[in-house]
């Protein structure tokens, strides 16, 4: 994929792959019919949502029947954890203080509008955490415990098969957000995950458009929709059905299968290849989460007594680079992310991170491109900066 940029920011959005653009231009332009129409010409759209689930279920390891289309990771996420709450009959949520957003606000929201209480699990240095304080956590009146796969900002993938089994021990539904683990970690719904009752994922995320998602819901699973009114989806998600952005996200699926072992591999090698050269060059560095069990495209750096923001205007300045920072610019306050605040890093390293993300798009000489400019960028920037360790 030419461009006049070097994209190492995979982890925010991914670039639209050029197969699964043409597989949803039809539905854009000649073949725009409701799929829930009756007439031959609505034919080539429901059978387009049709072989979209097939490819995504296929991905999963899971049953068509299973695949609830949705407009975003983040509606999935609401719809498990909503759907859990008003069928279970019991009141806490189990969850991780590291989830996204789209799961800690909508736990905030059933605090408050639904009078639930929620438990958080606590990660340790490295963002990991404990199946023993699980254990203790999960009790007879969790309705769901909901982890996510892998992590968005450091790359931790947990064990989510052991917590289900867990949660299912106690009677409890079982959620894992998989929004960053589409098409980086083989997923097997029927086998190792068997105890796995929702999993969220989002198009965007692995080479599809913005504004699609899916839900996995298992066979039996009790399920309240989040979004009612017509009968699309088995009466389990209201709106006719976003048939371009299916397909793509079907094709982006079947692609995702075809490239889990590149990613795993020459991704791999590439992200690694940045981190030792980063550790070795830049004074400082302090490479977080997970040694063991990270995503194979994702490098989160602290470098202390800088700011993130600093080195992300550099990057793109000089070398027309995009990565992240663990921080939001909200408000015009910098506020240091909650993830890399639950690993306990001290404030000079907090301020100081950068999230590089790889995909399959990226090649060797992107990782030569940003070698050359982060010494530089760290040693002048650590010139400049008050916190600087001579000061
Ligand atoms: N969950 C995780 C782990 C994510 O990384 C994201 C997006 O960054 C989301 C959920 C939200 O997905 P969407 O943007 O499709 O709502």
């Amino acid at each position: 994929m030419s461009s006049d940029h070097i994209y190492l920011d995979n982890n925010a959005t991914t670039a639209i792959a050029a197969e699964v653009f043409e597989a949803m231009r039809p539905f854009l332009t000649a073949e725009y019919a409701n799929p829930s129409s009756v007439y031959p010409f609505a034919g080539p759209a429901a059978a387009a949502v049709r072989r979209g689930r097939e490819q995504l279920a296929a991905l999963l390891g899971a049953d068509p029947e299973e695949i609830i289309f949705t407009s975003c990771g983040s509606e999935s996420d609401n719809a498990a954890l909503r759907s859990a709450v008003a069928t279970q009959g019991r009141r806490r949520i189990l969850t991780t203080a590291v989830e996204h957003p789209a799961i800690l606000n909508t736990c905030r929201s059933l605090v408050e509008y639904a009078g639930v209480h929620v438990d958080y699990l606590s990660v340790d240095r490295f963002g990991r955490i404990d199946l023993d304080e699980a254990r203790a956590l999960i009790t007879d009146d969790t309705a769901i415990v909901s982890v996510m796969f892998a992590n968005n900002e450091i790359g931790n993938i947990y064990p989510v098969a052991e917590l289900a089994r867990l949660a299912h021990a106690k009677g409890a539904l079982f959620h894992t957000d998989a929004v960053q683990a589409i098409g980086k970690i083989p997923i097997d719904l029927h086998g190792t995950l068997a105890d796995v009752d929702f999993l969220s994922l989002s198009g965007h995320k692995f080479h599809a458009p913005k504004g699609i998602g899916a839900l996995f819901r298992r066979k039996f699973t009790p399920f309240a929709p989040y979004l009612t009114g017509g009968h699309q989806e088995h009466g389990q998600r209201a709106g006719t059905e976003n048939v371009a952005s299916i397909a793509a996200m079907g094709k982006a699926a079947e692609l995702a299968a075809a490239h889990v072992d590149e990613e795993n591999t020459r991704v791999k090698a590439l992200r690694d290849r940045l981190q030792k050269g980063i550790v070795e060059t830049c004074p400082d560095a302090i490479v977080n989460g997970d040694p063991d069990h990270r995503l194979p495209n994702t490098l989160n750096v602290c470098f202390k007594y800088i700011e993130g923001e600093s080195i992300l205007l550099r990057l793109w300045d000089l070398a027309k680079i995009c990565a992240s920072s663990g921080s939001a610019c909200t408000t015009g306050s910098l506020e240091p992310s909650h993830v890399l605040r639950a690993l306990g890093l001290d404030f000079q390293a907090l301020h100081g991170s950068v999230r590089f993300s790889l995909s399959r798009y990226n090649t060797d000489a992107d990782i030569d491109t940003a070698l050359a400019v982060m010494p530089g960028i760290i040693r002048n920037l650590r010139d400049l900066s008050p916190f600087g360790r001579d000061n």
